[in-house]
């Protein structure tokens, strides 16, 4: 940032302006690793270190890392099932084939996520590094944690983000949220990677409450979670909630291997059905509280059709299906369900 702009914000708001000031490389290692020997360290703990040094600033380090990392993920993932959708061989494995996004949906749909990025979550992720402060969160701080102990932190954050998510889809498929909010990313009713955070701003930071909360939550009751732990997790969660709108169900999927892993088998049938399978990475919300059940009864169905009919089969249930959808969801616009239908 200019000097200009640096005397400016010293000038009226210093708070902000301190965020932005950047120290040289000796004033910075002694400030953040005046006592600790980087040359004991292995070779990421030194480079991670090196990366804050040169940044001179760490609240621009984590933020900068932060937006990079959520953008490289994310579209990392989301182009190669654009690639995948663009090969015809791949369709023996597409959730509902009959489907087709066109051109000017996919134009569409990254301009709303590049826009959401940039406006409403560029400026909460430069705030990450304070917020990480206040909550006792590691950041610029080395050695990492023990490889058990990220684990173990992981799966604690998959099981809370899959309860908020539950909670939190099923009341934006309640009447006025549902209209305001939530409709917009019900446009696909056969999705694509990149719809996965093809949602209205409020949606976006609504949800992102339940893979971010649960570090913070963690962070009230013990000191050992760093940041790198965090970026694990949101790397494993951008992937999964990318795969899980990505419309292809493989014989190699996760949930063939993980009977309890939702994929996208189950988040297709939502966009598909309206009212069933509300959950993200788990099945056992939508098992226990009975959301899933018309799910449930098309794979019975499905299992009793002749492979040989199995084509033409699922291309009626999902047209009858999608049809009981869409009427669904018109009734929701027009306030008739005052809640979302468990069947
Ligand atoms: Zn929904
Ligand atoms: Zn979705």
């Amino acid at each position: 940032m200019s000097a200009v702009a640096i005397g400016f914000l010293q000038k009226y708001a210093p708070v902000v302006a301190d965020q932005f000031i950047t120290m040289n490389a000796t004033q910075t290692q002694n400030a953040l690793y005046g006592d600790v020997n980087l040359e004991a360290l292995n070779w990421l703990e030194r480079t991670w270190a090196s990366y804050y040094i040169w940044m001179g600033n760490p609240v621009l380090a984590t933020g900068l890392m932060s937006f990079m990392l959520h953008e490289i993920v994310y579209f990392g993932r989301a182009i190669p099932w654009l690639i995948i959708g663009a090969i015809p061989f791949f369709n023996q494995w597409k959730i509902q084939p009959d489907k087709v996004v066109t051109k000017a949906q996919i134009w569409k749909c990254t301009k709303v996520v590049l826009l959401t990025h940039f406006t409403c979550e560029l400026p909460l992720i430069y705030a990450f590094h304070p917020i990480c402060c206040y909550f006792g969160m590691a950041t610029y701080e080395v050695p990492f944690s023990p490889i058990g102990i990220m684990a173990a932190q992981i799966a604690f954050f998959f099981v809370f983000e899959d309860m908020f998510h539950y909670w939190a889809h099923r009341a934006l498929h309640y009447g006025p949220l549902y209209k305001n909010i939530h409709k917009l990313h019900h446009e696909f009713s056969a999705p694509i990677g990149l719809a996965a955070e093809y949602a209205h701003p409020l949606e976006v930071l609504i949800l992102a409450q339940g893979t971010i909360s649960g570090p913070f939550l963690y962070c009230l009751f013990r000191k050992d979670l760093h940041i790198l732990t965090v970026y694990i997790w949101i790397t494993l969660r951008l992937w999964q909630a990318v795969d899980a709108h990505s419309g292809y169900d493989f014989p190699w999927s996760l949930r063939h291997f993980i009977p309890f892993w939702a994929g996208a088998d189950h988040h297709d049938y939502h966009h598909m059905a309206f009212n069933n399978c509300f959950s993200t990475s788990f099945r056992w919300w939508d098992f226990s509280l009975g959301t899933d059940s018309k799910y449930h009864a098309y794979k019975e169905r499905m299992a009793k059709v002749k492979a040989s009919q199995r084509a033409k089969w699922e291309k009626d249930e999902h047209e009858k299906i999608t049809k009981e959808g869409l009427e669904a969801e018109r009734l929701v616009l027009q306030g008739k369900i005052s809640k979302p239908k468990t069947l």
